[in-house]
């Protein structure tokens, strides 16, 4: 092996471009790292990534981000500055009244300017990415393409996927696989849809057992809306084609909306694990002697912050320990 004197550049092969493994990737690749991302999707993003319409783009992934506390607070301001993102501003509207989003209490509300997928790729900074590449297996410094590729000898191997993905990753690194058996996933389904009327508002809040969320998308006038089901719609729905599940949300969008039909259905997607509802707890979980960590909302918890700060924390741990890992 090549001593620490003569090996200046460590080498870092992530698995998973969404948020997590964004953060991680970048903080990696600004402190001299030599960074590979590999995501099985066409680009960036994971659960905030973009879906390209005829007028633009929209998103039906998470629609905000929202920072509690720094480090993540400082850095959306940051993103702010450079008009990546602004503050969410307009109307909410809730049961059957339409708040301001200071009385919806929906302070520190962010919504991208640019498209989503290109915000996190640029989180990434000078790391590569790898799209279309699914990850089939991992091992000790190793990641095993499904197409059989070897990616071999990185100095730390990361895992980003929503822990469901992970587990079958992971036969040869059974510390780490048995950690993940409790976390949970929710599911949801999420629809872009066009109506005329309903309320005058950019977010439509339901109290339903069907539906959860309506957000007005902004790049393209009016009338296009990405609607969020329930975890309870979309685990009824679960196995359905996206005919059935799409035509059961726009009816139960216009029964409660009061809306006349039609209700134009432009694009549904499952994200089958959209929200845990449990983690494993701590920001990451490394096996030390095997080079491989797993970040994400499954170890952190759910939401953006918590993955974002996962991929910086699980770097920044890396970086110190340089030294230690360059032997
Ligand atoms: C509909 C919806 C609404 C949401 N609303 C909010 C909200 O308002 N606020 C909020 O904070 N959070 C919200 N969330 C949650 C938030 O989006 C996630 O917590 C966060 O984006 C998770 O980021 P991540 O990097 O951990 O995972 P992901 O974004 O899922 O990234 C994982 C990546 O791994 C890739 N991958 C998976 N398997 C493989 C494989 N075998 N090989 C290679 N690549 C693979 C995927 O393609 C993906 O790009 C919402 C999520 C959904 C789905």
């Amino acid at each position: 092996m090549e001593s620490y004197a003569s090996r200046t550049t460590l080498k870092a092969g992530i698995v998973g471009a969404g948020i997590a493994g964004a953060s991680c990737a970048g903080t990696l690749a600004a402190a001299g790292w030599e960074v590979d991302v590999f995501d099985k999707a066409r680009g960036a993003g994971g659960r905030l990534s973009t879906r390209h319409i005829e007028q633009g783009w929209a998103t039906l992934g998470s629609p905000f981000i929202s920072a509690k506390r720094d480090p993540f607070r400082s850095q959306l301001r940051d993103w702010v500055r450079q008009g990546w993102l602004a503050p969410v501003r307009g109307g909410i509207w809730q049961g059957r009244a339409t708040l301001s989003w200071a009385q919806a209490q929906l302070q520190n509300h962010y919504r991208p300017t640019i498209e989503p997928s290109q915000l996190v790729r640029r989180v990434m900074g000078n790391a590569r990415l790898h799209p279309l590449s699914r990850v089939s297996a991992l091992q000790p410094r190793t990641i095993i393409l499904e197409n059989g590729e070897v990616r071999g000898d990185f100095d730390c191997v990361i895992c980003s996927v929503p822990t469901p993905q992970a587990i079958p990753m992971l036969d040869a690194l059974p510390l780490l696989r048995e950690r993940l058996t409790d976390v949970r996933y929710r599911p949801v389904w999420s629809f872009l849809m066009r109506w005329d009327g309903g309320p005058a508002a950019d977010v439509i809040k339901f109290d339903d057992h069907l539906l959860d969320l309506a957000v007005r998308q902004t790049s393209d006038g009016p009338g296009l809306w990405a609607v969020h089901s329930s975890h309870e719609f979309a685990e009824t729905y679960l196995d359905a084609s996206e005919m059935e599940a799409s035509n059961r949300a726009a009816s139960a969008l216009m029964g409660l909306l009061g809306l006349p039909w039609p209700v134009e259905i432009e694009a549904s997607h499952l994200w089958r694990y959209a929200r845990p509802e449990t983690s494993v707890g701590g920001f990451w979980l490394g096996d030390r002697e095997n080079r491989v960590a797993l970040i994400g909302d499954g170890i952190a918890g759910v939401g953006v912050e918590r993955a974002w700060e996962s991929g910086l924390r699980l770097a920044q741990v890396l970086i110190q320990s340089k030294e230690e890992l360059a032997v």
